[in-house]
């Protein structure tokens, strides 16, 4: 047996015998739907440059508004069209063959939702593309509303109530982690025995703290990743390849029952 398949059917072993997996997804998990992710070549970050997008500068100027919400008009009609992949199907079945505790995201796209997982089983860490608040009144758009504006023209949506500066749901750099989302992912990660990481670069904190969380509380850790991160030396298995394929043919061995290898 290949060492790859062979993997394949440790993991699935692992999760068949384990009480408590916790799945943690980045933007590799989506790659596969067509939302590009931020590290990759062709990725956000060779288009754009992360120091514009600070939460500081998005509340202190006109013309980071401006350029933010260039990008985000950008970003989010791939997003907004996009379908959940072979991956986020794998995890939402985890759920129905009762092997998840949760899934705790980095992702901002809904897919996971979108593919059958319980909304209550999704931790979104960075929030949600989905909606748009004020950051005065905290009024609630739908995303769809904002984005008909800006493809309109509008270059820095207002809010119709209070006239306030509108921002998406999401968590931007510098801004404050959603405290309950944090605090339970945290949480659960110190108290589960097998954590699984899948498409994330592991290089945005403090999510990036999570893997090590739970190994250093017990948990074998899984990565399964297009390409290496710093932090594979400490996993118990490291799976190098799509997130689509890895995750279906995980869940068919989970589903088959095999001996253990
Ligand atoms: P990242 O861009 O830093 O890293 C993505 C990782 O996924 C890389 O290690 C890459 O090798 C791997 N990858 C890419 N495609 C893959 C595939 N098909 N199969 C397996 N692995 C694949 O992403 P990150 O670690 O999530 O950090 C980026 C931040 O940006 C996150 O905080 C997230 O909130 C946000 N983001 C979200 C989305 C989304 O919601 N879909 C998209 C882009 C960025």
């Amino acid at each position: 047996m290949e060492h790859r398949d062979s993997l394949i059917r440790q993991v699935a072993d692992w999760i068949r015998t384990s009480k408590k997996v916790i799945v943690f997804t980045g933007a590799g998990v989506s790659t596969e739907s067509g939302i590009p992710d931020f590290r990759s070549p062709g990725g956000v970050w060779q288009k754009y440059n992360p120091e514009d997008f600070y939460y500081q500068k998005f509340i202190s100027s006109e013309a980071s508004r401006e350029k933010y919400w260039q990008m985000s008009r950008e970003f989010y009609e791939p997003l907004k069209n996009a379908e959940p992949n072979e991956a986020h199907r794998a995890i939402a079945q985890l759920e129905k063959l009762g092997k998840l505790d949760c899934v705790i995201t980095q992702n901002i796209d809904n897919l996971h939702q979108r593919a059958g997982s319980s909304p209550e089983k999704v931790i979104e860490l960075h929030g949600t593309a989905v909606s748009v608040s004020c950051l005065s009144c905290r009024k609630k758009y739908p995303r769809e509303e904002i984005q008909a504006r800006l493809l309109k023209g509008a270059r820095v949506p207002l809010c119709d109530v209070c006239g306030g500066i509108l921002k998406p749901d999401t968590v931007s750099f510098g801004q404050p982690m959603p405290p309950r989302e944090t605090a339970e992912s945290f949480d659960r990660a110190r108290s589960c025995d097998l954590f699984i990481v899948i498409g994330s670069s592991l290089v945005v904190q403090p999510a990036a703290s999570l893997p090590l969380e739970a190994k250093e509380h017990g948990a074998k850790l899984v990565m399964i990743n297009r390409d290496p991160t710093y932090h594979d030396v400490y996993a118990d298995a490291v799976i190098h390849g799509s997130a689509g394929e890895v995750m279906r043919r995980i869940v068919e061995a989970v589903r088959e029952n095999p001996p253990s290898v």
